[in-house]
C-alpha cells in the first residue's frame, strides 16, 4: 500500500533545495511504468492529536499548531509556517502510522514523504517538524503488541531527532549509517551509527551496509522495521557529498528488502530526503526503491 499526500504547501521562498515536485511525479512515474495501480494508493487522514502527543511534548505542539514558533525557530524547520502546512504534517505522520498497521498484514508499506526524522520531542529542523517513524514505532509498541522494531536510517543525513527520541527505548533499535561531515553537524547516538567519508562509492559503502546489517541481526531479532529511504546519497545529490552511483543505490536497497525477507516481518519505507538537479534522477531513484522492494517483498 502507497500513502500519498497531494501537495498544497510551500517551503521557504528563498529556499530551493527542497524539491517538493518529486512528491506529485513519484506516484505518476509508479502508475505509469505499472509499479503500482491506483487501488494501491490511499489519500490518509489526519493524524489524532493524542497520537502527536504520546512523543512530542504538549508545549512544543500547542505552540506549533497554533503557529507561535518564532520566525528563527521557522527557519531551522525550512519552512513557512500555515494551517496548511501543519495540516499536511498531520496527514504525512498519519500516513506512516497506517501503512504500519496495515503492513502488519500486507507485508509493505511506502509513504511519499515523511522520514521526517529530524523532529525531535520539542522542536522541529530539516523540513521535519513531527517524526513520524517515533509516532508509528510508539502505535505499534502500544496499539498492536509489537515489542521490537529496527529502524534503518540510509538518508546521508544521520537521524538525529529519531536518534534522541528513542535513546532509552531498548524495544526500538536505531541504526542510522550517514555522512560525517554532512550536516547535522552535532549528531546524536543511535544504537548504531556509521559515518561515511565524502566521496564513498559503491563498492565500499555496500560492503559497510552489508557488514552492519549482518551485525545488527545477529543481536537483535526485530518483528517490524522501519526504512528511512533517502535518496540523497546520490553522487548527484546537491548535498549529499557521497559518491554512490543509481545502481548502488539500487543496491543499497535490495541489500535492506533481501534482509526484510529473510527475517519475513513488516516493513514500512519512508521517503526521506533526494536533491539532485536533475528530477528525473530523484524520481528514478526513488521508483527504484519500490520496484525493489515490491519485487522482493510481494
Ligand atoms: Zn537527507
Amino acid at each position: 500500500m502507497i500513502a500519498f499526500h497531494p501537495i498544497f504547501v510551500h517551503p521557504l521562498p528563498e529556499n530551493h533545495r527542497f524539491p517538493m515536485e518529486k512528491y506529485e511525479l513519484l506516484p505518476k512515474q509508479l502508475l505509469h511504468e505499472g509499479t503500482a495501480n491506483e487501488s494501491d494508493f490511499i489519500v490518509p487522514d489526519s493524524l489524532e492529536i493524542e497520537k502527536v502527543l504520546s512523543v512530542h511534548s504538549a508545549d512544543y505542539w500547542d505552540r506549533l499548531s497554533n503557529l507561535q514558533l518564532s520566525d528563527r525557530e521557522q527557519r531551522v524547520s525550512g519552512f513557512v509556517h500555515s494551517q496548511e502546512l501543519i495540516q499536511r504534517e498531520l496527514c504525512i505522520m498519519e500516513g506512516t502510522r497506517r501503512l504500519a498497521e496495515e503492513a502488519l498484514t500486507k507485508k509493505l508499506g511506502f509513504n511519499i514523504a515523511g522520514g521526517t526524522h529530524h523532529a525531535f520531542v520539542d522542536r522541529g529542523e530539516g523540513f521535519c517538524l513531527l517524526n513520524d517513524q517515533v509516532i508509528a514505532a510508539n502505535d505499534l509498541l502500544t496499539q498492536q503488541g509489537i515489542q521490537k522494531i529496527l529502524i534503518i536510517d540510509l538518508d546521508v543525513h544521520q537521524g538525529n531527532g529519531t536518534a534522541a527520541m528513542l535513546q532509552d527505548d531498548d524495544r526500538v533499535f536505531t541504526f542510522s549509517m550517514h555522512g560525517r561531515n554532512n550536516y547535522p553537524l552535532q549528531k546524536e547516538q543511535s544504537n548504531l551509527d556509521v559515518e561515511l567519508d565524502d566521496g564513498i562509492q559503491d563498492k565500499a559503502y555496500l560492503h559497510l551496509l552489508s557488514e552492519h546489517l549482518d551485525r545488527i541481526l545477529s543481536s537483535f531479532t526485530p518483528e517490524f522495521i522501519f526504512y528511512q529511504c533517502g535518496v540523497d546519497i546520490l553522487a548527484s545529490d546537491k548535498l549529499g557529498k557521497l559518491g554512490v552511483s543509481m545502481k548502488g543505490c539500487q543496491e543499497r536497497d535490495r541489500l535492506v528488502f533481501d534482509a526484510v525477507r529473510q527475517l519475513n516481518v513488516p516493513v514500512v519505507c519512508t521517503m526521506g530526503g533526494g536533491y539532485s538537479p536533475q528530477i528525473k534522477d530523484i524520481v528514478e531513484a526513488h521508483a527504484q526503491t519500490f520496484r525493489v522492494g515490491m519485487h522482493t517483498i510481494l
